[in-house]
């Protein structure tokens, strides 16, 4: 389980952000997981209490969870395509040479005091 790590790095980052803006209370964390990063959120969801918990900043705190796609460029025939729904390969052309667009990050996207 990588997601436990990195959930906790995240909430690691909006902690520090909060106490250097004197913030005492986080009602809302946003996480936008690219659907490439082999993350899967039902583990945020499930792990969010585990990393937050006795920490009186986060309590009640919820967590959002944005999926952003995954989404290709064919380099052979420039058809832009869902990698994960095509299971990496152009649904035009039937190759798997690419560049991927978007899809691989792992970030907090937004805050709410
Ligand atoms: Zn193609």
């Amino acid at each position: 389980m990588h997601e436990i790590g990195v959930l906790y790095e995240a909430v690691k980052a909006v902690e520090n952000v909060a106490v250097q803006n004197n913030i005492s209370k986080v009602k809302q964390i946003t996480l936008e997981v690219g659907e490439l990063t082999g993350y899967l959120p039902v583990f945020f969801e499930k792990y969010f209490s585990v990393v937050t918990d006795g920490k009186e900043m986060f309590k009640d705190c919820e967590l959002e969870i944005i999926i952003e796609n995954g989404e290709g460029l064919c380099t052979d025939c420039h058809a832009l395509y869902n990698v994960m729904k095509h299971e990496g390969k152009c649904p035009k052309c039937e190759s798997r040479n690419k560049t991927i667009l978007s899809g691989q990050q792992f970030r907090v996207k937004d805050i709410s005091y």
